[in-house]
């Protein structure tokens, strides 16, 4: 198999300070890519960048719920690279304590609305932000792009509780499906990964188990038996979406799905 998959091209990966993103922008720069992390958690971003070298991989602050500061992201890129090739808007969060003391597991007869619409600025709109800007950018400068958003496996089921993240994720397919149709005319390409459970900072602070545990738990609820689901299965979809293998897929949702019973054991 080729290492040279992304040779010359140019990635944004907003949440690449950690979890799936962090494994994607390593497995991009393997393969030749230069890469720009966006996040908020700096410091991480920054150690994260410093791990893969600053030859090909770089940080940039950005929240995605700002629309100036994700502008500025993508302008920041094309000034010092070039032009940019590949936008992984993968930014997201599980569950809001924004504006709120309630603790709510968000099922419907709890569903508390200040981290509803924080956690859509995230999932949803902030998401729409990246694509919009990326997009912008691919067809000012001619470039045939491939855009790739994290929905999850709660694009496609409802869930027990955390209404406002299956919502979210929803509206991720909605986007896909949407922006494929509006720039498939400009030769840019948008699809989705949608995970199973990896056991991310996302999934272990949601959970309150560690990695390992985590990854125990959940193993053997797959369709694969003996498969854990890690953060590299993901990333490897990823690669598949931004690299030309998939150069005439486009408007599609990649699952890494296991056995979908397992939404009535988060958060718990
Ligand atoms: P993670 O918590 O490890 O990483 C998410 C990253 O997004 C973090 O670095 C965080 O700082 C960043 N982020 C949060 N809010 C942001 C904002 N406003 N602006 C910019 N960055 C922000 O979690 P992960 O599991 O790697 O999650 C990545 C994506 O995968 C999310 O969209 C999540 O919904 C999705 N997903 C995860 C799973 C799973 O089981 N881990 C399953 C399906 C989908």
């Amino acid at each position: 198999m080729s290492n040279n998959k992304l040779e010359g091209k140019v990635a944004i990966i907003t949440g690449g300070a950690s979890g799936i993103g962090k494994a994607t922008a390593c497995l991009f720069a393997e393969h030749g890519a230069r890469v720009v992390i966006a996040d908020i958690q700096d410091e991480l971003g920054q150690q994260v960048a410093a791990s893969i070298g600053s030859q090909k991989c770089s940080y940039i602050h950005c929240d995605v719920t700002d629309e100036e500061q994700v502008k500025g992201m993508v302008e920041w890129t094309v000034q010092n690279h070039g032009q940019l090739d590949i936008m992984f808007s993968n930014a997201g969060i599980i569950r809001s304590n924004k504006g709120t003391t309630s603790n709510s597991n968000q099922n419907i007869l709890h569903l508390d609305l200040a981290p509803f619409d924080h956690l859509f600025a995230v999932n949803a709109r902030g998401m729409a932000a990246c694509v919009k800007h990326a997009a912008r950018s691919m067809v000012e400068k001619r470039v045939r792009g491939s855009i790739i958003c994290t929905a999850s496996i709660c694009a496609s089921c409802g869930g027990e509780h955390d209404v406002d993240y299956f919502m979210s994720k929803h509206a991720v397919l909605g986007l896909v499906r949407s922006a494929s149709k509006q720039l498939g005319m400009h030769g840019i390409r948008v699809n989705s990964v949608s995970p199973y459970v990896v056991a991310t900072p996302l999934i272990c602070n949601l959970t309150g188990m560690k990695a390992e545990e985590a990854e125990k738990f959940y193993e053997g609820r797959t369709l694969l038996k003996g498969v854990v689901v890690k953060e590299k299965h993901v990333a490897d979809a990823v690669l598949f979406l931004a690299s030309e293998d998939s150069e005439v897929v486009s408007g599609h949702d990649m699952p890494n799905r296991g056995f979908l019973l397992i939404q009535n054991e988060l958060g718990k």
